[in-house]
C-alpha cells in the first residue's frame, strides 16, 4: 500500500468523524454521484448519446438479419446456428429502463445503492425508457427478432420489471419467458451473465447485445483495469457492430475496478483509490 493512501486515507477518516455528512460551510455535502447522476436526467447530451447507438443499431439489423453466420455471442453461440431465429439481448437497468430517479436519491440523500431501498424502487415502477429503446426494440419485434431482457434485477422482481416494461409499451413476451432475472434458475445464480446468454443461444442466434454494463458483454467485467482493457481490446470488432454500449456515468463495474471492488471499505478510501487511478497532468 502507498504512503500516499495510508497519509490520504487517515486524514479522510479523520475528517469524516468532524465534517457533518449533510452539509458543510460551503453547502451540501459533496457526493460521487452528483454530476454523473445530474447528466442522466438533464442533458440532451445523454439523450443525444442513447438514442445515436440505438439508431446504429437499428440500422445494423437488416444485415444481421441476412448474414446467417452473424452471431454477437462469440462466447456462447455453439455449433451450426445458421438456421435458428434472431434474438436480441437487452440488459434492463440503464439499457431500457431509466432508473435516474434512484440515483437522485441517492445523492441527494448522501445514501448509497441498497438491496433494502432498491426493491422498493423497482417496486414502484416508475421507470421511464431509455432514449432510443423503445422505437429500436420495437422495430426489431416487429422484424421478427425476438427480445430478451437479461437482467440482474434478483427474480422476485421480475413481476415488477414486466410489468413496467409492458406499460411502456415494450414487447415482453407471454409464450416463453423473455426476462431472465439473476436468481431465476439455479444456474443464474452469478451476476456473471453467460449462463443467460447460453440459454437464449440454445434455440436462437443472438444479432446484438445492449449493455451499460461491461458485463453485459463479457464475464471478465470484475477484472482489474489492466484485465479489463485486454478483454476490451479482444472484443474490439464488436463494439459499434455487434454490441451496443450505452453511458452509464452513474455506477458500474468501472467504477468499482479501480477500488478492486471493495465496497466495504470506507468511502474515504475509495474515493482515494479513485483518485489515484487518474492520470493528471503535473503543471
Ligand atoms: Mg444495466
Amino acid at each position: 500500500m502507498k504512503m500516499k493512501f495510508l497519509a490520504a486515507a487517515f486524514l479522510m477518516t479523520a475528517m469524516s468523524a468532524t465534517v457533518p455528512t449533510t452539509a458543510n460551510a460551503d453547502g451540501p455535502a459533496q457526493n460521487d454521484g452528483l454530476n454523473a447522476t445530474l447528466w442522466l436526467q438533464s442533458s440532451v447530451e445523454y439523450k443525444a448519446n442513447a438514442l445515436g447507438t440505438y439508431r446504429l443499431g437499428t440500422l445494423m439489423l437488416d444485415a444481421a438479419l441476412a448474414d446467417k453466420s452473424w452471431t454477437a455471442a462469440p462466447n456462447e453461440q455453439m455449433g451450426d446456428f445458421a438456421g435458428k431465429p434472431p434474438a436480441i439481448i437487452l440488459d434492463v437497468d440503464e439499457t431500457v429502463l431509466d432508473n435516474s430517479p434512484y440515483q437522485a436519491w441517492v445523492v441527494i440523500d448522501n445514501n448509497h445503492y441498497h438491496s433494502k431501498t432498491w426493491g422498493p424502487f423497482v417496486n414502484t415502477m416508475i421507470s421511464r425508457p431509455v432514449p432510443g429503446s423503445l422505437d429500436f426494440i420495437k422495430t426489431a419485434a416487429a422484424k421478427g427478432i425476438k427480445i430478451f431482457y437479461v437482467t440482474n434485477r434478483k427474480a422476485p422482481l421480475e413481476p415488477a420489471t414486466r410489468k413496467n416494461l409492458a406499460a411502456l409499451g415494450y414487447p415482453v413476451d407471454s409464450s416463453e419467458d423473455t426476462v431472465l432475472t439473476r436468481g431465476e434458475q439455479a444456474a443464474w445464480k452469478s451476476s456473471k451473465k453467460s449462463p443467460r446468454r447460453a440459454h437464449v443461444t440454445a434455440n436462437y442466434r443472438v444479432l446484438m447485445v445492449f449493455g451499460d454494463n461491461f458485463g453485459d458483454f463479457v464475464d471478465g467485467y470484475k477484472g482489474t483495469l489492466a484485465e479489463r482493457q485486454a478483454l476490451y481490446e479482444k472484443h474490439d470488432a464488436m463494439w459499434g457492430a455487434k454490441w451496443f454500449m450505452l453511458a452509464n456515468p452513474s455506477y458500474g463495474s468501472w467504477e468499482s475496478s479501480t477500488f478492486g471492488g471493495n465496497w466495504r471499505m470506507p468511502s474515504g478510501e475509495r474515493r482515494q483509490m479513485k483518485l489515484d487511478a487518474l492520470q493528471a497532468w503535473k503543471p
